[in-house]
């Protein structure tokens, strides 16, 4: 470990204009923190520090308290920093994050290399500097693995990329090694395995837990299921389970070739569920692989920790309200999730019709997140055969078992959402329209679905591209785009390729919308790399914009960028200034949403797609953070605070300046 004692960086640069960077490297012993630390700084121009606790005290192992402290001192002389200890878990990680400016960049850099490989280069190593090789090298090893916690953005990282092999740790050290003293990269999650390869499914939809001898205990004697014979109907619900299971194999064979590499696991909590063991035999019958689609006995608000199952979407048979609520799978779901997943639910919908599902990415901060791996609740509604519920079918098995269809079929293509984006051209080499099954395309009375974004209405005429699928009112900008011409009076501007207009709930002074008129790109999820000739586009006419807005105003500051997660369908780049004063801005996610990283910056989208071909959107939620002063980092307490401080607050833009993100009278903006 060296620290160039040097006060001015190589190159003579003004301390300002440097990106410093902090790296927090995680992996197991043997994974190859330190060759990845010695790699770096033998190809970069850059002063990195490597800050190893093994060597930290004159060679010698360590204490972490001094490895803090050399780091902070390494940063206080501008250099960047590798911080080469396991880290393994976020505890560990957290002190880290505290050093250094609020400019600092903070990385983390996962070598989550497997473990057997780890095991057999620690073992096989001699004169490491900790001491850690042979046989005692492998415990350490097997000891650490199981506390694996990998880092998340929300800890306080700016930027994390992950690695699985040598070949990405080979592609991160050219990377970082090729960084200039003033480099940035962009911010964000890199490299993480897909979804794709990790999803799987746990459906539990509509079954509530079977008495396992069968008995009549689970169906409630004044079920009004005259005749119903004990255990062949579901408690909640009511369903006949052969007309159930029939639908549940008929859908599961329908969609399991539409979701890439993911796996549907049906789940039950008993041994003696009737519908798992239906399921299970006419999927057998059907030739259905069973690599592909299985049940499950076991508890589904542990899957990971008890079943050693990956399941990352959780399919919730829910009630209307979507609320937390009687004694089945819904209640134990919100339960395990915790307050949060109400939260983000009603961010989506309130109330859900029967057949419907909203798919509602769960917060990092909920707990089963960090348990067991869940990413993502897709609640649904089914049709109900209970007389003591809401809107009972009186045992309309037409009616019912459409709806069922509909359910499973709105859960799946939530599923599919979610996993696999399926973007198809048509001839033109144009984006295709999305998959709409036939029996869905007619319209449905907007009145019974009280939903907001996200929500899987399956009967809604204009389903919106791969991704997801669109309320009405979410389809304004589509219609803009499309048929620029009916709406005159709001259009700034229309080329082939994008239309301009002035957002009509404005969050600042000056917001423009730049849309694209693509079919097929509802948001960045249905991006990819052949359509960086469009985004640059947009950013362009972005850029004009805001230059021709400064004209007139030169107080005026811009900023370009996607929310990553769009409310309104149409891929649109907000062109927003920076004075945030607007009537329209009213509450907490409409601050967050252009003062996080939920607010990508169109250049570092850009980028993103030149680098790695495709842009990897993180699914964390913003939405719990402090209002900010985005000019003095201040924390409000609540808008009106914030709003009144905004309007005294004449902080520059430090940041945004930095990261040549900010488009002002001062200077020019990097294109
Ligand atoms: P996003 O959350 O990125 O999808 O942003 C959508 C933007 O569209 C928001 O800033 C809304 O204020 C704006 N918006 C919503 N409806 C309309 C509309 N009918 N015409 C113009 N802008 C709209």
């Amino acid at each position: 470990m060296e620290i160039d004692q040097r006060n001015t960086p190589p190159g003579g640069k003004k301390r300002e204009e440097l990106k410093q960077i902090i790296v927090v490297l995680i992996g197991l012993p043997g994974s190859g923190k330190s060759t990845f630390c010695e790699e770096v700084a033998k190809i970069s121009n850059r002063p990195w520090v490597r800050v190893c606790q093994d060597a930290i005290n004159n060679g010698k192992s360590g204490t972490k308290i001094m490895c803090l402290s050399v780091a902070a001192a390494a940063l206080e002389y501008g250099k960047s920093v590798l911080i080469d200890r396991c880290n393994i878990d976020k505890e560990q990680r957290a002190d880290f994050l505290k050093l250094g400016g609020s400019e600092t960049e903070k990385h983390a850099v996962v070598l989550d290399l497997p473990n057997s490989l780890c095991i057999s280069r620690s073992v096989k190593r001699s004169g490491h500097e900790g001491k850690l090789q042979g046989g005692r090298a492998a415990q350490v090893v097997n000891h650490m693995a199981p506390k694996k916690e990998l880092p998340k953005l929300s800890e306080g990282f700016n930027r994390i990329m992950f690695c699985y092999n040598e070949k990405d740790v080979k592609e991160a050290i050219k990377l970082y090694g090729s960084l200039s003293l003033c480099d940035s990269l962009p911010f964000g999650c890199f490299g993480q395995k897909s979804v794709d390869s990790m999803v799987q499914v746990g459906i539990r939809s509509f079954f509530k837990k079977q008495d396992t001898s069968g008995n009549a205990k689970s169906v409630p004697e004044d079920s009004g299921n005259q005749g119903a014979e004990a255990g062949s109907h579901t408690a909640d619900f009511q369903f006949d389970l052969e007309k159930a299971s029939d639908i549940i194999v008929e859908q599961v064979e329908e969609y399991i070739g539409r979701i890439g590499e993911a796996k549907l696991v049906m789940v039950d909590l008993s041994h003696g569920s009737k519908i798992l063991s239906l399921v299970k035999t006419k999927a057998a019958k059907k030739n259905i692989d069973s690599n592909k689609f299985s049940t499950f006995v076991g508890d589904i608000t542990q899957l990971r920790s008890c079943g050693g199952l990956s399941c990352n979407v959780i399919a919730n048979p829910t009630n209307w309200e979507i609320k937390p609520g009687g004694g089945g799978v819904n209640a134990a779901v919100f339960k395990a999730a915790g307050f949060v997943l109400e939260v983000a639910t009603k961010e989506r919908a309130e109330k859900l019709a029967a057949g419907e599902c909203v798919v509602v990415p769960l917060p990092s901060s909920s707990p089963w997140f960090g348990a067991e791996g869940v990413t993502h609740v897709i609640h649904v509604l089914g049709p109900n055969m209970n007389p003591k519920r809401p809107n009972c079918l009186k045992d309309d098995y037409t009616k019912g078992c459409k709806i069922l269809r509909e359910a499973y079929s709105s859960l799946f293509e939530g599923f599919a959402s979610i996993v696999k984006p399926y973007g198809n051209k048509d001839q033109n080499g144009k984006r295709a329209a999305a998959y709409v099954p036939e029996n869905n395309k007619k319209t449905k009375d907007s009145s019974s679905s009280l939903s907001k974004s996200g929500v899987n209405n399956r009967n809604q005429d204009e389903q919106g591209s791969n991704t997801k699928t669109w309320n009405p009112w979410a389809q304004a900008l589509h219609k803009i785009a499309m048929s620029p011409d009916s709406h005159k009076d709001i259009v700034l501007e229309v080329s082939d390729h994008v239309v301009v207009i002035k957002d009509s709930y404005p969050k600042a002074q000056q917001h423009l919308l730049v849309i694209a008129r693509c079919h097929g790109l509802d948001s960045l999820a249905d991006v990819s790399g052949e359509d960086i000739p469009l985004m640059k586009e947009m950013h362009d006419v972005g850029l004009k914009w805001a230059e021709k807005l400064i004209l007139e105003n030169n107080s005026l500051e811009f900023r370009l960028g996607y929310h990553s997660i769009p409310s309104m369908r149409q891929l649109h780049l907000h062109v927003i200034s920076q004075d945030f004063d607007s009537t329209h801005l009213k509450n907490k996610k409409h601050w967050l949403s252009f003062n996080t990283p939920f607010f990508l910056d169109s250049v570092n989208v850009v980028k993103q797609l030149e680098e790695a071909g495709e842009l990897r959107l993180g699914n964390e939620s913003f939405f719990d953070g402090v209002l900010r002063c985005h000019r003095c980092l201040s924390v409000n307490p609540n808008m009106p605070k914030l709003k009144n401080h905004l309007r005294s607050c004449k902080d520059p833009l430090t940041f945004l300046i930095q990261n040549g993100y900010l488009i002002s009278s001062e200077g020019k903006y990097s294109r």
